[in-house]
């Protein structure tokens, strides 16, 4: 398994979600402990956070880091971490939101069986996990996505206007 670019908690899962399908794999944990945030020293991946108490513990280990206000929902907040690290919001689908692999393209013959007969038929570009093994297409979900992208570039405004 590749190294996720960021940490995070529980809470900021919407936002994690969206960064991973954004192509910037985002691990979730439940708690960010001083054990787990110790697997982003030397630069390995950057903590987003809303908990100021952490603070400390980030700058001892010398963690890059974000604390994001909890007021904010998860909208505005994803926005937040797309300025302060120069993100691109292109939905580039390339890690599993589920596991953080890398996904593989697949063409519908070698999938066939493991997804419902009309994705096969009306979806393209397939993709698989190679660690949890499920399988991605372009579909009915990508709409969807669209959708919250649109919403996202209301909201974050002159970020994504440069694009
Ligand atoms: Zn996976």
């Amino acid at each position: 398994m590749e190294n996720p670019l960021f940490l995070t908690q529980t809470h900021l899962s919407r936002v994690a979600l969206w960064l991973t399908l954004f192509g910037y794999p985002t691990k979730v944990v439940t708690k960010l402990t001083k054990k787990e945030i110790s697997l982003c020293t030397g630069g390995r991946c950057k903590v987003l956070t809303t908990s100021r108490r952490l603070e400390k513990t980030l700058k001892n280990l010398k963690v890059e880091y974000l604390i994001l206000p909890n007021w904010e929902d998860w909208k505005t907040q994803l926005c937040m971490v797309l300025k302060h690290f120069n993100l691109k919001p292109n939905l580039s689908l390339n890690y599993c939101p589920l596991c953080l692999g890398k996904l593989k393209p697949v063409t519908p013959e070698e999938v066939k069986g493991k997804i419902p007969e009309g994705a096969l038929r009306c979806g393209k570009n397939f993709t698989i996990c190679p660690f949890c093994g499920k399988v991605y297409w372009e579909g009915g979900h990508k709409r969807l996505m669209k959708k919250t992208l649109k919403q996202l570039k209301l909201r974050c405004g002159d970020l994504f206007n440069s694009l």
